[in-house]
C-alpha cells in the first residue's frame, strides 16, 4: 500500500458534516438505513454492469449485504459485494456533494432558528452517507471498484478533512465501519452493537430491499448451548408486487423514501396492476414538494424499471414525460427483456403504451384530489404547476385534462387562483374569450395600460407570470370552446352592442380630430411601428403599445434575445 493523503471536505460537505455531527435528527436509527440504501444501488450497478459487459471481473454469483457487530470494538460494519467506487470516485462522491443547489440550501439551514426547521429542510435533500457520523466518531470506507484490481481505504472523523489510501487488496464491494461513539455507550436506545436492535431497524427501513441482508445471529438452545448462524433480516418482498390490501401506510412511506431520499410523506401514492396481455406493477409517488432541481438541466426523471423484480434502469424517460419529472415511482414489466436497452425502448410499443396508460392515472389522480381536497391540491399545483404546464407544450393528447387541472392568477382575487373552468362560469354575457395577459409579474401585468379598459369593464384577466405561460399560450387554441385572447395583441373589442351604437358618431368626430396627429405620430416613429391608431381600450394612460394577433409578446422576445436568436 502506498502511504495516505490528507483531502479537506468541500465547504458544503463540511457543514452538512458538522449538522451530522451535532446530529440534528432526533431520529439517530436512519444512518443504517441510508448505508443499507446506498448497499442496495451498488448491487443493482453491479448486475446491470456484469451484464452489459460480459468480460468485466465481477462476481454476482450471491450478491448480498452484510452487517457485523463488534461489541468489543463497538464497530458495526456494512458490507456490499457492490459495484464499488475507484479512488477517483470516492474522492467525487464521498467528499463533496454534486447536487444543484446545496449551497442555497446550506444557506438557509443556516438560518433556520429552530432544530425542527432544519430537519425538515436537510430532508429535502437526503442525508445519505454523512448521517453514519449521527453515531459514530470515526468511519472507515474500504471499497474495490468492480473490475479494478486496487482497492481505496478512506477514513474521517467527520472534522474537516478525511485520509485516503490505496490498498493492494480487499474483497469486491464496499465496506463501511461505524467507530460508534463513546459517549453512547451505555444508551440502550443507540445501542447499535445490540443484534436486536439492528434486526428492529432493518425490519423497519429496509424490509423490501430486494437484495438479503444477512447477519450473524447468536442462539443459545435449551441446554444453554450458544451457536452463531447468519440470518437473513428483510423479507425481500418488492412492495409493488404486494396486493394493496397488505401494504401499510409506513411501508410506503419508508419506500419512498428509499427511492426519493426524500425526507417527508408523499402527497399521493399510486399503486396499480395491469393485466392482460401486457402485465405490469406499477407504484408511483407524488411528493409533497418541488425537489431542488426541478428546473434545471440536470433533473432526472423519478421512475425506475424493473423486469420480472430485477432493476434495470433508474430515470426512466421513456415511461414518465418530461413535465411528469417529479413523479417517483417504479415499474415493473413482465414481458420485457432484461436486456432492454434504452434504444429498444423508445421503439417498444408495449413502453408507449405503458407510458399513455401511467400519465393518464397520474393526471386522473390529481384531478381527483382537485375534487376532493383542495388543500392538497394547492399544494400540488404550487410545487409543481409550473412544470405540469410544460405539458400543454409536448402532450397533445392530455392537453385538456392539464387545463382541466391547471390554476392561474388572476384580477379576480389578489391571492386565490382560479381553474378555467372556474373562469369561464363567471364570464360575463356576450364575453366569447378568455382573456390573459403575460407578464414578469403580477405587478408588471397590473400596472400595464393593457388592463385598463378590462378592468373598467369589469373583465376578469388571468395573470399569466411563469415564462413557460409565454409558450403555451402560442400553441393552445382554446378551453371549453372558448379562445385564449392576449389583452395586448389584436383589437380586443370589448364594447357592448348599445355602447357602440352610441358611440358611433362620437368616434367619427374622434377620428377626424385625431388624424392629424396620428399621421404625424406614424411617421415620427417610423419603421419602430407598424400603425398608429386610436384605442378605445386605454381609460387613464394616454398611449400604450398592441402587439399584433400574430406577434410575440414582449417576454417572449427577450426570451428569445437571452437565447441568442
Ligand atoms: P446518494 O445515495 O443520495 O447519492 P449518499 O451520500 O448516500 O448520497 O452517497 C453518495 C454516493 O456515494 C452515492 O451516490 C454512491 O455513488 C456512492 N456510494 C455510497 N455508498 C456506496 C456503496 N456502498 N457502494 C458504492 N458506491 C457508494
Ligand atoms: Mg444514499
Amino acid at each position: 500500500s502506498t502511504g495516505t493523503e490528507t483531502f479537506e471536505f468541500q465547504a458544503e460537505a463540511r457543514q452538512l458534516l458538522q449538522l451530522m455531527v451535532h446530529s440534528i435528527y432526533s431520529n439517530k436509527d436512519i444512518f443504517l438505513r441510508e448505508l443499507i440504501s446506498n448497499a442496495s444501488d451498488a448491487l443493482d450497478k453491479v448486475r446491470l454492469a456484469a451484464f452489459a459487459d460480459k468480460d468485466l471481473a465481477v462476481d454476482t454469483s450471491d450478491l448480498h449485504i452484510d452487517l457485523e457487530i463488534d461489541s468489543e470494538a463497538r464497530t458495526l460494519t456494512v458490507r456490499d459485494n457492490g459495484v464499488g467506487m475507484s479512488r477517483d470516485e470516492v474522492i467525487i462522491l464521498i467528499g463533496t456533494i454534486a447536487k444543484s443547489g446545496t449551497a442555497e440550501l446550506m444557506q438557509k439551514i443556516r438560518e433556520s432558528k429552530d432544530a425542527a426547521g432544519s430537519q425538515e429542510l436537510i430532508g429535502q435533500f437526503g442525508v445519505g452517507f454523512y448521517s453514519s457520523f449521527m453515531v459514530a466518531d470515526k468511519v472507515t470506507l474500504l471499497t474495490r471498484r468492480a473490475g479494478e484490481d486496487t482497492a481505496t481505504r478512506w477514513e474521517s472523523d467527520g472534522g474537516a478533512t478525511y485520509v485516503i489510501e490505496t490498498v493492494d487488496d480487499a474483497p469486491q464491494g464496499t465496506a463501511v465501519t461505524l467507530h460508534l461513539r463513546p459517549e453512547d455507550k451505555d444508551d440502550q436506545l443507540f445501542d447499535y452493537t445490540a443484534g436486536w436492535k439492528v434486526r428492529e431497524i432493518v425490519k423497519r427501513y429496509s424490509d423490501f430491499i430486494a437484495w438479503p441482508i444477512r447477519m450473524a445471529v447468536e442462539r443459545t438452545d435449551n441446554d444453554g448451548n450458544t451457536t452463531s448462524e447468519i440470518q437473513t433480516l428483510n423479507s425481500m418482498k418488492a412492495l409493488w408486487a404486494r396486493s394493496k390490501d397488505d401494504v401499510k401506510e409506513d411501508e410506503y412511506k419508508e419506500f419512498y423514501r428509499h427511492l426519493s431520499h426524500d425526507w417527508s410523506d408523499p402527497l399521493e401514492i399510486i399503486h396499480m396492476r395491469a393485466e392482460g396481455t401486457f402485465e405490469y406493477e406499477s407504484l408511483l409517488f407524488i411528493p409533497s414538494r418541488a425537489p431542488f432541481d426541478l428546473f434545471t438541466r440536470s433533473a432526472k426523471r423519478g421512475v425506475q424499471l424493473y423486469v420480472k423484480r430485477v432493476f434495470i434502469m433508474d430515470d426512466c424517460q421513456e415511461l414518465m414525460p418530461e413535465y411528469l419529472r417529479f413523479v417517483k415511482g417504479v415499474v415493473d414489466a413482465q414481458d420485457l427483456s432484461l436486456n432492454i436497452s434504452r434504444e429498444i425502448l423508445q421503439q417498444d410499443r408495449h413502453i408507449q403504451l405503458m407510458r399513455r396508460r401511467l400519465v393518464k392515472k397520474v393526471l386522473s389522480t390529481v384531478k381527483g384530489i382537485m375534487a376532493s381536497d383542495a388543500e392538497r391540491y394547492q399544494t400540488f399545483w404550487s410545487e409543481f404547476g409550473r412544470a405540469v404546464k410544460e405539458g400543454l407544450l409536448d402532450d397533445h393528447d392530455n392537453q385538456k385534462t392539464i387545463l382541466d387541472i391547471s390554476s392561474f392568477a388572476s384580477t379576480r382575487d389578489q391571492d386565490e387562483l382560479t381553474t378555467l373552468a372556474q373562469y369561464v362560469e363567471r364570464m360575463k354575457d356576450g364575453q366569447t374569450e378568455i382573456y390573459y395577459s403575460t407578464g414578469e409579474s403580477r405587478s408588471t401585468i397590473e400596472n400595464s395600460p393593457h388592463l385598463e379598459a378590462f378592468r373598467a369593464k369589469g373583465y376578469e384577466v388571468l395573470l399569466l407570470t411563469d415564462p413557460v405561460d409565454e409558450m403555451w399560450v402560442q400553441s393552445v387554441q382554446d378551453y371549453d370552446g372558448k379562445r385564449f385572447q392576449s389583452i395586448a395583441k389584436g383589437q380586443v373589442d370589448l364594447d357592448t352592442e348599445e355602447e357602440k351604437a352610441n358611440a358611433g358618431p362620437e368616434r367619427e368626430q374622434q377620428e377626424k380630430d385625431f388624424a392629424e396627429l396620428l399621421s404625424w405620430m406614424t411617421d415620427q416613429l417610423g419603421e419602430n411601428v407598424k400603425e398608429v391608431r386610436l384605442s378605445s381600450r386605454l381609460t387613464t394612460s394616454p398611449a400604450c403599445i398592441v402587439g399584433d394577433a400574430q406577434d410575440m409578446t414582449p417576454t417572449l422576445e427577450k426570451m428569445y434575445r437571452a437565447m441568442g436568436q
